[in-house]
């Protein structure tokens, strides 16, 4: 039995460094060269980041957010960067109407799809939930149902390429986090949503991959003002992120995670020890002494 584990131990420590290097190294810029995609949430953060590395690989790019005035600075530097084409259509994902309009607007433009990648984020509270319903009614439908809508109407494209849909989420979308209650409803509502529709198009052949980027703390501007105070963690970088998310869509993973060492290691524990995960996750916020204390 001894000799087992000690054969067996590092052999599967083997097999498995192989099978993560390996993977990682078969990406290619030229694998996005060309290709027709949509980024929303494009005028700052990842988004933004996502939006130049696609353009320095040559892709053409539909980009979206609210802010015409970033979005237009955003397009004029991904065109200096060489991407094939560059254009946005602006609008809030509070109005029902716009994904439809956006998956349109790609149809016209780019005359089809390669990908579709949903990264868009309403704004929210850093706290205890504080009880207003309103506010997580308003954050689903910008967070969660307008990647559906997105992902619905911009279907029949990506059946016709084999393209991809890569839908950014959070470890706060696999682990109960404090503080951002709402927010995390709606990054666990996409893990189910794009999970099971993952399994339906297995069932029925579809070659549409679905990439879901668990991400941890990033260096975006909305992040840092919301959390570096109270975070133990130094957060990691956003053009460094968004490349990983790149890379991972091109490859067609089921799941990325970035980094690595704070949201997939982690996770490792959510079956067999999720209580030890809780305390893990608590012990990454720097909280009040409680009252009386
Ligand atoms: P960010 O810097 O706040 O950017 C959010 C983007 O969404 C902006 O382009 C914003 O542009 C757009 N947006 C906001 N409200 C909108 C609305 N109602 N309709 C349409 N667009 C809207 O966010 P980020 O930090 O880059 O995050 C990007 C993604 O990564 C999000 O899905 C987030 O959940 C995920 N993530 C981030 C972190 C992190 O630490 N940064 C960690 C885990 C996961 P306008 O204001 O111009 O509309």
């Amino acid at each position: 039995m001894g000799r087992l584990q000690k054969i067996l131990i590092p052999s599967l420590g083997l097999v498995l460094a192989f099978w993560f290097y390996s993977a990682r190294d078969t990406f290619k810029p030229e694998m996005l060269r060309g290709k027709r995609v949509i980024v929303t949430g494009a005028s700052t953060g990842i988004g933004e980041q996502m939006a130049y590395h696609l353009a320095r690989m040559g892709a053409h790019l539909l980009l979206t957010a609210r802010t015409e005035a970033k979005l237009q600075n955003v397009v004029q530097r991904c065109l200096e960067l060489g991407a094939a084409s560059a254009r946005f259509v602006s609008g809030t994902m509070e109005d029902t109407a716009f994904p439809q309009h956006v998956v349109r607007e790609a149809q016209t433009s780019l005359g089809g799809l390669d990908m579709l990648i949903l990264n868009h984020v309403g704004a929210s509270y850093f706290g205890f939930f504080d009880g207003d319903v309103e506010h997580v009614r308003k954050l689903l439908e910008i967070n969660f149902v307008s990647y559906v809508a997105m992902t619905t109407s911009a279907l029949p494209m990506l059946k016709e390429s084999e393209g991809s849909i890569v839908v950014v989420s959070s470890m706060a979308g696999k682990v109960g986090f404090p503080f951002t209650v709402p927010y995390s409803a709606t990054k666990f509502a996409l893990d189910g949503f794009f999970s099971s529709l993952r399994q339906e198009f297995a069932i029925q052949s579809i070659n549409v991959s679905i990439t879901l980027c668990i991400l941890g703390f990033i260096d975006t501007e909305r992040a840092v003002r919301a959390a570096a105070e109270v975070l133990r963690e130094r957060p990691a970088p956003r053009d460094e992120c968004a490349l990983e998310i790149l890379k991972g869509a091109a490859l067609r993973r089921r799941e990325l995670y970035y980094r690595y060492s704070s949201t997939r290691l982690p996770l490792l524990l959510r079956d067999c020890a999720a209580e030890l995960l809780d305390y893990l996750v608590r012990s990454r916020y720097r909280l009040p002494a409680p009252p009386g204390a």
